[in-house]
């Protein structure tokens, strides 16, 4: 019989700082022996850290919405939006101000706290950015925090963002240094690493997360977990999307993600970042309830709510108040 492992005795784990301390040392040998511990070791790690932080019954709920669909001159190679790929998105003009308002009003009603505004753009126009900046101001007046993902920013258009109310600003990292290369071509990990900064240091709160299931290793999922554990400041939401193979991108095709590695990459997650929001997002809609339970006890404490993610299928919020009925889970208020 194998002998129970636990994970203080796992020889690469550091014995030297507590499991749950916030830190950002993180070495890629720590990280990856979390990976590699027995699954219930993983998940009892991963419960018990959340529990220090969290109430593990609450979940955020963030809604999010296109407000610039398409023709996203960037070439991420898992994405619907970029005008490289013939994928049967239309590129669409800016929202109108009326409509985002509409949308984030049904957004509140039906529970969500935080309301993300997503622009497919390599980086926005200063003209662009003032209409956001009246749509952060328009969404924070309904008692709603504010989130946009508008590609990279420079200090100024943070700054000014910031003064809008805009209360997060998303920009992942998608993987490990060492894929990067693989999936996007037309920025840098530096550039992103570098409109972080920038937001950062405007005083917004920072979402940044990444993908798997694109081809990539274990190995590269460490060094994604590593690379944003190690950030000057851990950042407060986490999301870990799983690939959504869309047709005509070059990800169209490929082997599915094992669920349990998605569940300790989730896992990872909440041990290394056990202070931030680790959000369950995109690839929700091909995930079975049982999966999705299992990213809950791994640590995932935010989803996004709505029929749509961008441009891909979400679960409906039926669906969704269903299975938060079904485990028990409220939505947390802010
Ligand atoms: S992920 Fe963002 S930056 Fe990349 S192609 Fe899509 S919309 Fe453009």
């Amino acid at each position: 019989m194998v002998p129970p492992m636990s994970i203080t005795e796992a020889p690469s784990v550091s014995a030297a700082a507590p499991l749950g301390a916030i830190r950002h040392d993180w070495t890629r040998v720590e990280i990856r022996a979390l990976f590699e511990l027995p699954f219930p070791e993983l998940m009892f790690e991963a419960q018990r850290i959340h529990r220090m932080h969290f109430d593990p019954r609450e979940v955020q709920v963030s809604t999010l919405l296109s407000i610039k669909t398409g023709g996203c001159p960037e070439d991420c190679a898992y994405c619907s939006q970029s005008a490289k790929y013939d994928t049967g998105v239309r590129a669409e003009k800016l929202m109108e101000l009326d409509t985002v308002l509409a949308e984030a009003s049904a957004a509140k009603a039906a529970g969500a706290s935080r309301f993300c505004m997503g622009a497919a753009w390599r980086n926005p126009k200063d003209r662009d950015l003032e209409r956001v900046c009246a749509m952060v101001e328009g969404v924070k007046a309904l008692g709603l925090e504010t989130c946009a993902t508008l590609g990279m920013l420079s200090p100024d258009q943070a700054a000014r963002l910031k003064h809008a109310g805009l209360d997060y600003y998303n920009h992942n990292l998608d993987t490990s240094p060492e894929f990067y290369g693989e999936i996007i071509t037309t920025r840098t990990y530096q550039d992103r690493l570098d409109t972080l900064e920038h937001v950062r240091a405007a005083g917004i709160h920072v979402c940044c997360g990444g993908i798997v299931g694109m081809g990539e290793t274990r190995e590269d999922r460490v060094g994604m977990i590593a690379a944003l554990a190690t950030l000057p400041a851990h950042p407060e939401s986490v999301p870990i999307n799983m690939l959504m193979q869309v047709e005509g991108t070059p990800l169209a095709r490929g082997a599915a993600l094992d669920p349990f590695e998605f569940v300790r990459t989730i896992a990872a997650a909440r041990i290394t970042m056990p202070a931030s929001m680790v959000r369950l997002s995109a690839g929700r809609e091909h995930m079975s309830e049982e999966t999705q339970a299992l990213c809950f006890l791994a640590g995932a404490n935010s989803i996004f709510y709505g029929p749509k993610l961008l441009t891909t299928p979400n679960p409906d919020r039926d669906r969704d108040g269903r299975l938060m009925d079904k485990l028990g889970l409220l939505p947390m208020t802010i």
